[in-house]
């Protein structure tokens, strides 16, 4: 079953993801690699019901173990914290104009390892950007940030559209380098996909201004689309010819039921119009930000009112800062701890890691006034927010880099462990040796010693309740 355009209209003007447009699927796109072990993450998780069985038996470690071909490379009998964990934003968090953010290194080190806490600490990414396969960005971040980036542990903006291949039959998939994101689509079983560069193929006319390249026009698929119904329309990445493409989705937008060449009397029978996400600009290479989805989406949607003389056309994004998005990142995450880290309960806290308030802070925030767990906003100042400014969605703290960012995670981590161990007494009176920042069970061998500056407590004052269960 997958969520009908209705329905996720339903909603509002812009979508949440259905949880039930996140749980099916026929298992048919089987690869090999990254793509495997995406597909198989997800077909485990599609499998589960989260909310009734939290990750398999109770207190037992998980009994599956496919490991990943994206196992950070850790040191392999480091402890895993297992009460919380990161979620990153890229561009502007990571990367910037295709290059790492220096200190995006060193934070993911501490994450695997590198740390005072003698910890390693569960991660996700989750970026609005696309354009390519899940398995090639993170093949790219892998390269970028010096680390193994599995595409079990990854969502870009156009992930949640695999989840409505069921929906549609002929569709219009618009954005990326050349035929990419064709490919996506195709890889996510949509089962015919149109591009620009085949409209323009058949009728040179659409855009006046836009001749296809040779390669471009050999690339293009010859239709008669006097026959063809395109049935919806999906944005999976950035415009690369902004007129041609405004052009023709609001040629579809204006068409009778989504035939290319017709125009409708009443204008409001044309294919739904779906954006992978609504980002109005973010950050490059550029000093400045750059323009974005979001205001491509804008400018259709403006337009579209001006040229049907005040007729609204309601569009559907995805991406942060949906609800639906942050529901499908928690069940990742949750996969991801219990098959990486074996981590066999959620955690209580989630620490993202943002750059732009709109998106970023503005889903975590409201993510988190839903969420049974603690989602914790942070904003960086490497991207698209500047200081100076005031945060449009003010996030629970604001930190110059993304390792700053984990550090603060940390530290809070370890800070509420400290004040639960205390019971209400100074923090000075409380023994430090044997403290770790894991969960329930008695310290073990392996458990981290911490050890502090407040050297005057006595010796095993206090047995704060530690150690990671494994
Ligand atoms: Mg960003």
């Amino acid at each position: 079953m997958t969520a009908t355009e209705k329905e996720i209209k339903e909603g509002g003007p812009v979508v949440v993801v259905p949880e039930r447009m996140m749980v099916q699927r026929a298992k048919t796109h089987h690869g090999t690699g990254f793509a495997a072990s995406l597909e198989s993450a997800r077909s485990e998780l599609n499998a589960m019901d989260l909310d009734e069985n939290p990750l398999g038996s109770p207190g037992g470690s998980s009994s599956t173990s496919p490991v990943t071909p994206g196992s950070p490379v850790t040191p392999a009998d480091l402890p895993t914290a297992d009460t919380f964990a990161f979620a990153f934003d890229i561009d502007g968090v990571l990367i910037r104009g295709g290059r790492p953010i220096p200190e995006a290194i060193e934070a993911m080190k501490m994450l695997n390892g590198e740390n005072e806490y003698g910890m390693k600490v569960p991660y996700i990414f989750l970026t609005n950007g696309g354009g390519k396969t899940e398995a090639e960005r993170c093949i790219d971040l892998s390269r970028q940030l010096d680390i193994e980036v599995s595409p079990a542990q990854f969502i870009c903006g156009h992930t949640p559209m695999r989840e409505m291949v069921e929906a549609y039959g002929t569709v219009l998939v618009v954005g990326g380098e050349g035929e990419k994101c064709r490919q996506v689509a195709e890889g996510y079983g949509f089962r015919d996909v149109i591009t620009p560069g085949d409209i323009i193929k058949d009728n040179a006319d659409t855009t006046p201004f836009r001749k296809l390249t040779k390669e471009e026009h050999s690339n293009s698929k010859k239709r008669n689309f006097g026959e063809v119904k395109i049935e919806a329309i999906f944005v999976f990445a950035d415009s690369r010819d902004w007129a041609g493409d405004i052009q023709i989705i609001l040629d579809l937008a204006m068409s009778k039921g989504g035939f290319i060449g017709t125009l409708s009397e009443t204008f409001d029978e044309g294919p739904p119009i779906y954006f992978s996400h609504n980002d109005i600009v973010w950050s490059a290479a550029h000093d400045n930000v750059r323009l974005g989805m979001g205001a491509l989406r804008k400018m259709i949607e403006m337009l579209f009112k001006d040229v049907t003389k005040g007729k609204e056309l309601d569009t559907i994004a995805f991406g942060k800062p949906q609800i639906g998005t942050f529901e499908f990142a928690t069940r990742l995450l949750q996969q991801w701890r219990k098959d990486e880290h074996r981590c066999n309960a959620p955690p209580d806290t989630v620490y993202f890691v943002g750059d732009t308030p709109e998106s970023d802070i503005r889903g975590t925030n409201q993510f988190n006034d839903k969420s049974k767990n603690d989602w914790y906003s942070i904003l960086v100042r490497t991207g698209v927010f500047q200081e100076g400014t005031e945060p449009a969605y003010k996030p629970r703290v604001t930190v110059d880099t993304v390792l700053d960012a984990v550090k603060h995670g940390m530290k809070h981590e370890f800070n509420k462990k400290l004040r639960a161990a205390s019971g209400g007494l100074p923090l000075h009176t409380l023994a430090m040796r044997n403290f770790s920042l894991n969960g329930e069970t008695p310290v073990g061998t392996k458990t981290p010693i911490l050890e502090m500056s407040e050297s005057n407590t006595p010796e095993g004052a206090s047995t704060p309740a530690v150690a990671p269960g494994q």
